[in-house]
């Protein structure tokens, strides 16, 4: 059979129809400001200041509206002008998958983006989003959200850079300076170790969310993360200290929880390691709603902004100033930092930087969906009986096919809370499938909601069959356990005895338990795809496109083998959650237990094979200022072109401390054609090799031997080298 024009005419006609609604949304879209007047200065701020009176400066503390509330401007957040002194408001807006305040370019969620593993990506991704951001006359995206996942099933898992910190450290940066050189502010939050929302009492359906987040345990509003020093100068914090001494981060979020007892927005020790050792000079914000905790202990902090009112900054700071108890000079530096932000950007001046913004293009909307498939992660792939894998399905071979889900006519946007994106169009898994099929394959479609008698009748019926599953995670509540919800798990079992050809697509915001995984030749992880969820669904099925995404998070088998699973490190015993696992945590964890997980971070496989040269390493002996230069030859071996991301580790072999026996320092993806070879070169520093001393309060390196790994996941290393460190 061949693909004829009817498919080819359906696939355009899905995406002419798309841009078409994305190309007039954009076309008519205004930001409903008109009416402002044109402000700006260029005025250097410390003078602005000179001149202010306490209420402009108090108002300069603090947000004015919430969140698409008509009667104000519609941003997620807003700070007022100064019209006298001709200061133009800021306008701050959500959020990591795309602009909040749409119609917008929904790109596919954190957590699909980062396994890519692809800085240019990351970086194209977050320049999409910052240009969008500014079309719609925004100045700040509230972007990346950068807590490492500790929880597997915490309520964000899906929004976050996974759990190993190096990743999300690259992520950081290549995003931020992506939304910044598009003349955006960018926005690290939320700093730092919140790394849970909270664990519902019960499990329920996602109708009763409100409640659910009312009763939990361990809500992100009052818990207090007990973390050694060590492990957040090693896991929590690396990500931010990145976004600000790599990519200079115009904003940091400050997170509603507190660390070791004190709120962050109130946390000297953060605000000194951020802005002192660090040498953030952007502005700090706090995280919406009751995200300030008190007028004194944030001004003595150092918090810049309060969002998105002024409980505190507003009225009480007033009448602070005003009797003398507050500090007017360490308010003068609070506003300087906002005002200075403001002034890099071009927001004071009225003139913003960088290029000029777009909204809803094509071009945005193709970056979606190829980020989407390159940030597929191809967990399984069988070959069945003595013949190939399932996937890739070929168009041209498939007479009939099942598509069989309880949402297999919804696309997956993304998941619940402040992140969510109303893009101008969506395409479902169903309507991708059919338009890339063509009407001359027999599809034939099941909802498990109908009964699973009819969804087993349908998976006898065909020759292969897609069953799609997917959690519902949101923001403000983790999910109550690893199962998918419902009676899905069920319903692959079923499908399984029916049917030897079966494919479980995934789209979960985290790792989920598969009773069935033994049972099922072929599963895909395709997260929360975004807007182009059918499209690129079919991408990777069809084999378009190899699903060359790796793992950010381990896939344990049960939550139990998380290194969280007792009530005080998870969800806390009263307020307080206690990190006793220190340094080990995700595949830290898994390694130094010898745990095997259902898969392994890093791990996702290929249509074509690849194989690893010798690693070389040089220089193998040296000292400790150098830089090492890693490398390694790679070639696909297969008859496709495929995407390969090469990672390297490093193992101490004789570690003076408890240490995780190997820790993701270097990688990068690449994409070979069949028979084409390349040598990957990657460089490492001192830094990769160090560890920190809660004692010296310093990092440390301990002389001696190490090996260097290279590898497909972190637990398919391929190729390995010593080397001494003196
Ligand atoms: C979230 C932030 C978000 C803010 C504004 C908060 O609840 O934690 O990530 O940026 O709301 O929507």
């Amino acid at each position: 059979m061949t693909r004829g024009p009817a498919t080819t005419c359906r696939l355009s006609s899905v995406l002419a129809a798309g841009l078409a609604i994305g190309a007039l949304v954009s076309s008519t879209f205004r930001s409903g400001d008109e009416s402002e007047p044109e402000l700006g200065t260029d005025r250097p701020p410390a003078d602005l200041i000179d001149e202010m009176d306490l209420g402009q400066k108090t108002a300069l503390t603090h947000g004015h509206a919430f969140d698409r509330n008509p009667l104000d401007r519609r941003q997620t957040g807003y700070v007022e002008p100064v019209p006298e002194l001709d200061i133009p408001p800021l306008k701050l807006t959500d959020g990591p998958h795309g602009v909040r305040r749409g119609p917008a370019t929904a790109f596919p969620a954190g957590v699909n983006q980062i396994s890519t593993w692809d800085c240019d990506r990351l970086y194209a991704v977050g320049n999409a989003m910052g240009r969008e951001a500014k079309t719609m006359d925004q100045d700040v995206l509230l972007a990346p959200a950068i807590n490492i996942v500790r929880v597997p099933t915490g309520g964000r898992t899906f929004e976050y850079f996974g759990e190993d910190p190096s990743l999300a450290a690259r992520g950081a940066v290549a995003t931020i300076r992506g939304i910044q050189d598009a003349g955006t502010i960018a926005t690290a939050k939320h700093f730092v170790a919140n790394n849970q929302e909270g664990k519902p009492r019960f499990r329920a359906g996602s109708d009763v969310p409100v409640l659910r987040s009312l009763l939990q345990r361990g809500s992100r509003f009052v818990a207090d993360s007990q973390v050694g020093e060590r492990a957040l100068r090693e896991l929590y914090l690396p990500a931010f200290r990145a976004a600000v001494e790599e990519a200079d981060v115009g904003a940091v979020m400050t997170a509603y929880n507190s660390v070791n007892g004190d709120y962050v927005s109130e946390n000297a020790h953060l605000f000194d390691v951020l802005e002192n050792e660090w040498g953030f000079d952007g502005f700090t914000v706090s995280d919406w709603l009751l995200g300030v905790k008190s007028l004194n202990g944030s001004i003595e902090a150092g918090l810049d902004l309060e969002m998105p009112y002024g409980l505190f900054y507003g009225l009480p700071l007033r009448l602070g100033l005003t009797l003398g108890s507050v500090d007017e000079a360490t308010i003068d530096g609070m506003i300087e930092r906002t005002l200075g932000q403001m002034e890099r950007f071009g927001i004071l001046q009225g003139e913003r930087v960088g290029p000029s913004g777009v909204a809803n293009t094509a071009e945005h909307q193709r970056l979606a969906r190829e980020t989407a498939a390159d940030g597929a992660v191809l967990l399984k792939n069988e070959p069945i009986g003595d013949g190939d894998p399932l996937l890739p399905i070929d168009p041209d071979r498939v007479e009939s096919i099942a598509v069989i889900g309880d949402a297999i006519d919804t696309a997956t946007v993304g998941g619940g809370g402040s992140s969510a994106v109303s893009p101008p169009y969506t395409v479902s898994p169903l309507a991708g499938i059919e338009a890339r099929l063509g009407a001359d394959v027999r599809i034939v479609t099941a909802d498990p909601t109908n009964g699973i008698d009819r969804v087993v009748d349908v998976a006898e019926s065909v020759e292969c069959v897609l069953v799609f599953v997917q959690d519902a995670a949101t923001e403000g509540v983790d999910r109550y356990d690893m199962a998918l919800p419902g009676r899905q798990n069920e319903v692959v079992s079923a499908v399984a005895e029916a049917n030897d050809r079966v494919a479980v697509i995934l789209n979960t915001g985290g790792p989920v338990t598969m009773p069935w995984v033994a049972a099922v030749p072929a599963i895909c992880e395709l997260w929360y795809p975004g807007m182009a969820d059918g499209l690129a669904t079919a991408d990777v099925v069809f084999g378009d496109v190899d699903p060359g995404g790796k793992l950010p998070i381990t896939f344990g088998a049960r939550f139990d083998d998380y290194p969280v699973s007792t009530p005080e490190q998870y969800p806390g015993v009263a307020t307080t959650v206690t990190y006793t696992e220190g340094v080990f945590v995700g595949y830290r964890h898994f390694d130094a237990h010898d745990i095997d997980p259902l898969f392994p971070f890093g791990h996702g496989e290929s249509y074509t094979t690849f194989d690893y040269g010798e690693l070389s390493v040089s220089p193998a002996e040296t000292a400790l200022d150098r830089p090492i230069s890693v490398a390694i030859p790679v070639e696909n071996t297969g008859d496709r072109s495929g995407r390969e991301v090469v990672q390297v580790y490093v193992a101490p072999t004789e570690p003076s401390v408890p240490r995780p026996p190997k820790e993701l320092r270097a990688f990068e993806a690449v994409t070979l054609a069949p028979g084409e070879r390349t040598v990957v070169e990657l460089t490492l520093s001192s830094d990769d090799f160090a560890y920190y001393d809660d004692s010296l309060a310093d990092w440390v390196v301990d002389p001696g031997e190490y090996t260097i790994l290279a590898g497909s996941s972190s637990r398919d290393i391929r190729a390995s080298h010593p080397i001494r460190i003196r």
